[in-house]
């Protein structure tokens, strides 16, 4: 019988813990909740509390301070994009609300962009959409999306980075206004768009129906998120909620995507200190410790590593780090492997796409970007 000693947590259970210097990543477990979190979450066990009220009351303290019409705390972005798409199916109807994710008689065509297709829009067919995409793997027009637009389309799904905008993507303003002549909802995947704050909410004052926020990147716990959204949009989706399925004897889809009252509570609380945070310290702070790691890596033949200098969205700074594995003789994969097999196990990745190493210490405890520097530095000893 494990005793579950609080210093020792996970080494008790056979887990490793790990030293996380990618970010936010849900594979290691996505945020660190800030004391302001945490003393909030634990005062939500104070009492019991009727979960529709609190999520009503939670989604209008949210919409207050993001600055839209309405919101509503869900079981990660990923959820809040499935549920999306079934307020968007079922609408208020009980009875369509109950077959999903059986869409026969149920249009259930959501479009999205061919070069914007990305890892999260899985969660898009959960409650049994379809996805269709439009535009080719070349430059994306207009009269792409015009020509897409079918008798059981139901929306436009699009997926905003404005740290790295593809000039030959529609964009959301096109999206809008071909979707506004359609008729047609849109939806948006800013899950990441957390800075600058305007961000959060931003599209839907833009005129899309939605946009999800994933609050992992804002110190939330990472099984939270928020769809943001007109009014319309969001009483529906909160129709297809497991408090919906639990207070209205609905059985929506969203069952399974249950939260605690803690997790509520954190993520307004998160929401809440996001917006009264001194972002300026925060990014100096983020900048001063990858400097730190930089500075470790310094003078060292075949490695490259330079400051990223990106304010926008989650990844707050960060270090570049280019080895040339004709000088040094090992290379990026052989440096990542390495430091898992540290003790600790140090978790650093090279991103799909990208031919250098990206370090970010949003995930790391005060002091780690010194370990984390000095680990890499040895390799090449
Ligand atoms: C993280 C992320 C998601 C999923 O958010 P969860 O809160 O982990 O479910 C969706 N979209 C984007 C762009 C993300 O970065």
């Amino acid at each position: 019988m494990v005793s579950l000693d609080p210093s020792g947590i996970y080494e008790e259970l056979g887990a490793s813990p790990v030293i996380n210097a990618i970010g936010s990543l849900t594979l290691l477990g996505g945020s660190t909740p800030p004391t302001e979190v945490k003393v909030a979450m634990e005062a939500a066990e104070s009492a019991y509390v009727p979960m529709t009220e609190l999520q009503e009351r939670a989604g209008e303290y949210i919409a207050n301070l993001t600055n839209v019409p309405a919101a509503y705390v869900t079981s990660g972005a990923g959820s809040a994009l499935t549920l999306v798409t079934a307020a968007l199916m079922a609408g208020d109807d009980d009875s369509k609300i109950q077959q999903l994710p059986d869409t026969t008689g149920i249009k259930n065509e959501i479009l999205i962009q061919r070069r914007r297709r990305y890892w999260y829009d899985r969660c898009l067919e959960l409650a049994g959409a379809k996805l269709v995409e439009f535009g080719s793997d070349g430059k994306t027009t207009p009269s792409d999306l015009e020509r897409a637009i079918g008798p059981n389309t139901i929306a436009v799904h699009c997926f905003v980075q404005e740290e790295s905008v593809d000039e030959y993507s529609l964009s959301l303003e096109q999206t809008l206004k071909v979707a506004s002549s359609a008729r047609l909802p849109v939806t948006v995947d800013a899950a990441g768009q957390i800075y600058p704050l305007e961000n959060i909410g931003k599209y839907v004052r833009m005129g899309a129906d939605f946009q999800c926020v994933a609050t992992k990147y804002i110190g939330a716990p990472q099984s939270t998120g928020l769809a943001l959204g007109s009014k319309d949009l969001i009483a529906k989706l909160a129709l297809q909620s497991f408090a919906s399925y639990e207070g209205r004897k609905v059985r929506g889809v969203g069952r399974p995507q249950k939260l605690d009252r803690q997790e509520i509570i954190g993520a307004v609380a998160a929401v809440k200190r996001w917006f009264s945070l001194n972002h300026e310290e925060r990014l100096d702070n983020a900048e001063l410790r990858s400097k730190i790691i930089i500075s470790l890596l310094q003078g060292i033949p075949g490695v490259d590593a330079s400051l990223i200098t990106n304010v926008v969205g989650h990844n707050a700074f960060g270090v570049k780090l280019k080895v040339d594995s004709a000088v040094t003789g090992i290379n990026h994969d052989y440096i990542v492997n390495s430091l898992k097999q540290a003790n600790p196990p140090i978790w650093t990745r090279v991103r799909e796409g990208e031919e250098f190493i990206d370090l970010h210490v949003y995930g790391l405890a005060e002091g780690q970007e010194v370990i984390v520097g000095e680990a890499i530095s040895n390799l090449f000893i």
